[in-house]
């Protein structure tokens, strides 16, 4: 074995210093470990990668002794370590049982809750304690505490012991030299804190034993949510292999969590690597100046081409759920790889599909997250914009504009379906509108975006509009006029889904989201105005559903290889998705120059959309027949039938109109030209119906 995992067994905080020789008892023969060891040993351990750079440098060896140290998570907070790995020495009610000792669960609202926001235990002594039980031998170095999820109550443990067991019968506890150990909890019920052991030990069985707590008279229980740290030991006799989960992903991608500057370059070199279908650009910048940079991925980049729809991912509007913008730069690599390898699926996609990837819209709120690392940043910190925005409740709310048309107007046939303008007072200087927010709007503005995708976390369920419910109700099924496309828009990525799809799977924190298939309509949810998939819907032609990715907002490193596997198959179909329906051009009968800006009308639904700047448009539908009128400022409109089949391609639709008599004159007017005798002879009949038809 190496030396240097001798030296990590013994657990110790070295002080790293650039210019500083480590303590000298802890090198020996490390130093000569070659690169390709440490690195095999590394992964052996479930990480996917080490920061050192160099091993005849001795303050790098530091460094990965260190990150080996601190072993990843179990899983309390994944659900990696599931219900039936946790047991209490005993639990107040079932909703406040073992199972919800978690790091970062979320509480239901009520009191009393089934799904409650902590383990909280019956007695309060020193006798009580939360077991986790991790299957197989471990090397345990430390737990993270977190106090109690609740509106209600305040409870939170001040310090705890630790003890350890191979059988559940005889206990040793964690020493910290001759004495035993206590360690330091929490002060607020929020913020995790991390206790590192002074010694590793290797057991099966860990307890979490609270010592002292908040006490106010009848109040004050033994409450806390946990996670604890450990690294399984090697299994040569693959004595485990039935249990292991896997941890690896068939796809060789830079499985890390990035910051800023490792986006940038990561960005970069897909760039570099596949040069001629990838272009990176910037939307504009957030409150601290990071630039939001956007990776497109098409077979013409830099251009919209006619007939080529044109998609987003958006992820990380809330900073700190950080696993979709890890999956977008995972995407990147793999579709430029892909498409090098002559992957037909990936071929086709980036030649029909004009692809855009926003992997950070708020990296203001994720550098904050990041520095905590991934265990310690809890639950909000980094949601919000560096000026404390949502910026999920941050777009212009054009669902009340259009409720109160519906309500005021009594002409139904003078109400707008689509396209609503901004109202005056958001654009205002004054306007509480963040600039990463302003920035996306103007994109959605620029680009004739045609479906989309807006990856969250901390939950497993795909949402879709309207996120917001009329007339203020909490919580209310509202849809759109497009309700069942965006109901298979939701299932075909929660199906594809690994997660989601299991039917094992428990619920992740207060809603069982699997009884409604992991979809459901982002307002019967909870009430969100001024949400980005409600302002596309109504603004832009684009359809956007939002996902919920995983029940941890911020997974492990460890974890990325696997949250990429679980997400791939739903990544790449629902991207597929744009090629539903129908689309076409919208052209001049008689120049065949298209026409902009032609309204496309589907009978039955109340929900135009637009053709763009050279006259092409798409319209998302189901398999079906439908009745499809275009029409355009003057001319003449026109209908057709177009039948949606299956498949995964669209139905071609395209329209010729007609100018008016009347815009065939304006046209010839404003050239300065002579009208022709047949344009005069067709405008005089007109005249003349006119008259007579004001008469009777
Ligand atoms: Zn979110």
């Amino acid at each position: 074995s190496l030396v240097y995992e001798d030296i990590c067994a013994l657990g110790r905080k070295v002080q790293v210093s650039s210019n500083k020789a480590p303590e000298p008892g802890l090198f020996g023969a490390s130093v000569t470990t070659s690169r390709a060891e440490i690195q095999q040993d590394f992964k052996a351990k479930g990480f996917s990668s080490f920061k050192g750079k160099s091993t005849g440098n001795n303050t790098q060896m530091v460094k990965v002794l260190l990150s080996l140290s601190e072993c990843p998570p179990l899983g309390l907070e994944s659900l990696k370590v599931k219900d039936t790995q946790l047991k209490a020495s005993s639990f107040k009610r079932r909703g406040l049982g073992p199972h919800r000792g978690r790091l970062n669960i979320q509480s239901g609202i009520e009191d009393g809750d089934i799904y409650d926001g902590a383990w909280c235990a019956q007695y309060r002594d020193k006798k009580q304690w939360l077991e986790v039980d991790a299957l197989r031998p471990t090397r345990f170095t430390g737990v993270i505490l977190q106090g109690r999820n609740s509106i209600w109550s305040w409870d939170v443990v001040y310090t705890y012991k630790v003890q350890f067991s191979n059988d559940t019968l005889v206990w040793t506890p964690c020493m910290n030299g001759t004495e035993e150990a206590v360690f330091e909890g929490n002060q607020n019920a929020e913020t995790p804190v991390l206790a590192l052991f002074n010694t590793s030990t290797v057991a099966r069985y860990i307890r979490i034993n609270p010592q002292s707590w908040y006490e106010n008279g009848t109040d004050g229980d033994i409450c806390l949510r946990a996670e604890v740290l450990g690294c399984a030991l090697p299994d040569p006799n693959n004595i485990y292999a039935w249990q292991t989960e896997p941890t690896e992903s068939k796809d060789k991608l830079d499985f890390r969590h990035h910051n800023y500057e490792e986006m940038r370059k990561l960005m970069k070199s897909v760039n570099e690597a596949c040069p001629d279908i990838t272009r990176i650009y910037s939307i504009g910048k957030s409150y601290t100046g990071l630039k939001l940079y956007v990776m497109e991925i098409s077979d013409n980049p830099g251009k919209h081409e006619l007939g080529e729809p044109e998609f987003r991912y958006v992820a990380g509007m809330h900073g700190n759920e950080a696993l979709g913008r890890e999956l977008l730069l995972n995407l990147m690599e793999y579709l430029c790889q892909e498409y090098k390898r002559g992957d037909q699926r990936v071929v086709h996609l980036v030649k029909e599909t004009r692809i855009h990837l926003l992997p950070s819209m708020n990296p203001d709120g994720y550098e904050m997250a990041f520095k905590k690392g991934s265990e310690l940043s809890g639950w909000a910190l980094g949601r919000y914009s560096y000026e404390g925005i949502d910026m999920n409740h941050n777009f212009a709310d054009l669902n009340s504009v259009m409720w109160k048309a519906i309500e005021l107007e009594t002409d139904k046939s003078k109400l707008i379906n689509h396209y609503f303008p901004i109202p005056e007072q958001y654009t205002s200087e004054e306007a509480f509108v963040a600039s990463e927010t302003r920035a996306v709007i103007n994109w959605m503005q620029n680009i004739p975006f045609v479906l989309s995708a807006n990856l969250h976390g901390g939950e497993l369920v795909v949402t879709y509009p309207y996120d917001m419910t009329r007339d203020w109700a909490p919580r209310e099924h509202t849809p759109t006029a497009d309700e069942s496309f965006f109901r298979w828009l939701a299932t075909v990525y929660a199906s594809t889904n690994q997660v989601m799809s299991n039917p094992d799977r428990r619920p992740c924190h207060n809603k069982d989201f699997l009884r409604y298939n992991n979809i459901i309509n982002g307002a019967d949810w909870h009430n969100v105005p001024g949400s980005m998939n409600d302002f596309s819907y109504l603004h832009t032609n684009c359809f956007e559903v939002t996902v919920e990715l995983s029940c941890d907002k911020f997974p492990h490193a460890s974890e990325l290889p696997v949250e990429w596997e679980n997400n791939r198959e739903s990544l790449l179909v629902y991207m597929e998705q744009v090629h539903r329906g129908i689309k076409g051009v919208v052209r001049d009968k008689d120049t065949e120059a298209g026409i902009a800006d032609a309204v496309i009308k589907v009978d039955d639904i109340d929900h135009h959309i637009r053709s763009v700047a050279d006259g092409d448009y798409w319209r998302l539908l189901n398999p079906g027949e439908y009745q499809v009128t275009a029409s355009a400022e003057g001319y003449f409109p026109s209908t057709r039938t177009c039948r949606v089949m299956y498949e995964h391609y669209p139905t071609l639709c395209d329209f010729r109109l007609t100018k008016t008599p009347k815009q065939r004159l304006k046209d010839i007017l404003a050239r300065g030209g002579k009208i022709p005798k047949d344009l005069q002879l067709r405008l005089r009949q007109l005249r003349l119906r006119k008259k007579k038809n004001q008469r009777t």
